[in-house]
Order: structure tokens, then sequence, then C-alpha cells
């Protein structure tokens, strides 16, 4: 019940000041956030990498509500680029993106959206890395897969990301396992009606099997972006008995979700990114921590009264 109310304060103005002003909110937040700067987030990228774990970074920022903002994102995503080329880890480090950091719900977003990304798309190639669009809410994803075929014309090794919470996504898995094609498959993190999405959790589970197989069995590359003990179960034993290697899928978490088990995965010989987001930009995406599990709430409203 917790959940959507979570997400839709998530949206709102007065309850982000509220939360991010208090001051027991920042050590909840540094669980999931790398750093508020570009330099905190390299240091978590060197340890995660040393460790041998993947990353796909992620600058916070969503919902910009005017082209300067966007244009913002999108330096600040060319910076990122730059200092990972400096890195020298190719692929071993990418980036995720959210569209409606680059002005997609704003008025001709659409076609702004796909100006700011393409030059950041492009700056990822240079660098030997590469770019994966985050899915936003229902209302955004026929934009963003769209904006993902025009890029994969020129650079077919950028990323999607597929919901098994929407009805819609069996289809758009078909349609997006083809041959090189990169698509991490997620539960979904938005608040959706009931006339797009499923709203019960075993529905969601059942819908995130059948995707992962089509996913599985077509021929592009799947990425699993789960926590759950059950989906990365399944995983293992679809790519075993599908006949794929494991460097031809790969498991993905959120920093600071279930660590020990991305470590586990590494030591197996399993490919694993780890999803590193930072910036000052971080409530939207704390909101939907906070709203995926109520003991991350728990604690937060203990630690606010203070116990
Ligand atoms: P759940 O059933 O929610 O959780 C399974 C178990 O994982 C829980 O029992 C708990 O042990 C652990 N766990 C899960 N969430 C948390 C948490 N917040 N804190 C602590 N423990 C937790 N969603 C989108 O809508 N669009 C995206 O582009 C997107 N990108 C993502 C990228 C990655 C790499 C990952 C891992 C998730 C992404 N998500 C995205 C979020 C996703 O949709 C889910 O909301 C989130 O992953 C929780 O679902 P779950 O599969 O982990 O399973």
């Amino acid at each position: 019940m917790l959940g959507p109310v979570l997400l839709a304060a998530s949206r709102s103005a007065a309850i982000r000041r509220i939360v991010s002003g208090a001051p027991v909110t920042r050590p909840m937040v540094d669980r999931f956030v790398a750093g508020e700067r570009l330099a905190e987030s390299m240091a978590s990228v060197r340890g995660l990498t040393s460790r041998g774990l993947e990353v796909t970074l992620d600058h916070l920022g969503e919902d910009v509500t005017d082209p300067s903002e966007a244009l913002r994102s999108r330096d600040a995503y060319l910076a990122l680029t730059e200092a990972l080329a400096g890195e020298g880890l190719g692929a071993r480090a990418e980036m995720s993106v959210k569209l409606s950091a680059f002005g997609q719900a704003l008025p001709g977003g659409h076609d702004l959206a796909l100006a700011n990304v393409t030059p950041v798309v492009e700056a990822a190639a240079e660098a030997g890395t590469t770019v994966t669009l985050d899915m936003e809410d229902h209302t955004t994803v026929d934009s963003t897969l769209a904006i993902l075929g025009e890029l994969r014309t020129r650079f077919p090794q950028t990323g999607a990301v597929v919901q098994s919470y929407l009805f819609r996504t069996e289809d758009d898995c078909r349609a997006l396992a083809g041959e090189g094609s990169r698509v991490r498959l997620v539960k979904g993190a938005y608040n959706e009606p009931a006339s797009v999405a499923y709203q019960d959790k075993r529905e969601v589970d059942r819908a995130f099997v059948r995707c992962l197989k089509i996913l599985m069995s077509g021929e592009g590359y799947p990425m699993i972006g789960s926590h759950d003990p059950r989906m990365v179960a399944i995983a293992q034993d679809l790519a075993h008995r599908l006949g794929r290697k494991k460097d031809e899928y790969e498991f993905q978490m959120l920093y600071g979700i279930r660590p020990a088990e991305q470590e586990r995965l590494v030591a197996e010989g399993h490919r694993i990114r780890v999803y590193v987001p930072y910036g000052t930009d971080w409530y939207g995406y704390f909101m939907r921590r906070l709203a995926e599990r109520p003991a991350n709430l728990a604690f937060f409203l203990r630690s606010l009264v203070g116990r």
C-alpha cells in the first residue's frame, strides 16, 4: 500500500523540500547514491571494477522543466564520458540515461531529447563504451523506443530497458530480441495504472519470467536487472538450458543493494554490472528505492523520529 504513496511523493515538490532538508536523510541517500560529484562516482567505479564488477553510471536528473536544464544534463554526460575514457575501462563502464533529463517531456520533447542524447551516444562510441536508455513511466515508452531505433541505426550497441509490469512488454521483447540488441529487463519502478500494468506482484514476476524466456531464446544480449534471487536463479537455469555462455548475458543490480550477492555472482564467473547513480538530484531515485522495500522506509522513518 505504501509503495504508490511514496511514488506519488517522489513527484511532489513540497515533500521533496521536507525530505531533502532533513539531516537524517543524508546517510540513507549515501547507501544508494555514490556521491554528489563526478570525482566521487569515479572512486566507486574504481572500487567496483577492481573487484571484477562492471558498472553503468547514471548522472541523476529527470523531469527537466526547460531546455537549458536539458543541455546541462547533456554536458554532465559529456563530462562523464571524458572521465570514463580516462579510466580506460571500455565497455566495462557504460552509462544509463533518462530521456526526461534530456527534455523528452518538454514541448517538441521527442526531437529535443534525440538531439541532446545523440552527442552523448557519439562520444560514448568514441570512448569505446555505450549508453543504455532507462525506461521511465508508460507515457514515454513509445518515444523512448523510437529514439532507441534512431540511435541504433548508427550505434547498434545502444541499450534498451523493458519493464515486465507493463502489458505491452512481451511484444516489445519480441521486437527487441534480434541480433546485436542489448536489452535490460526490469520489473518496473513507476506508479502505473491498472489499464496498462499488472498491479499484483506475482503477475509482474510471472511476466518477468515470460519476458526472460523471450530475450534468452532470442539473438540479442539480455541484461537481467533484478535483485530477486528467484529471477536470478531462473535466468541462470534458462541460460544453461538454452546453451548461452556466461558472457552472452549479464546480471545488473543497483549500487548499495545486495552487494554480497553481486560479489557472489562475480565469484561464480558471471558478468554483473552495478548501476551507479551520482549527482545532486537524487530525490526521485531515492524515493523509488524506498517505495520498493518497506524495510527501507521503516529504517528511514525511525531515523527521522530519532530512534
Ligand atoms: P523485488 O521483488 O522488488 O525485490 C527482490 C529483493 O531484492 C527484495 O526482497 C530485496 O531483498 C531486494 N531489494 C529490491 N529492491 C530493494 C531496495 N530498494 N532496497 C533494498 N533491497 C531491495 N526500473 C525502471 O522502471 N526503469 C529502469 O530503467 C530501471 N533500471 C534499473 C536498472 C537496474 C540495474 C536495476 C537493478 C533496476 C532498475 N529498475 C528500473 C528498477 C526495477 O524496475 C525494480 O523496481 C527494482 O529492481 C526492484 O525489483 P527487483 O527485481 O529487484 O525485485
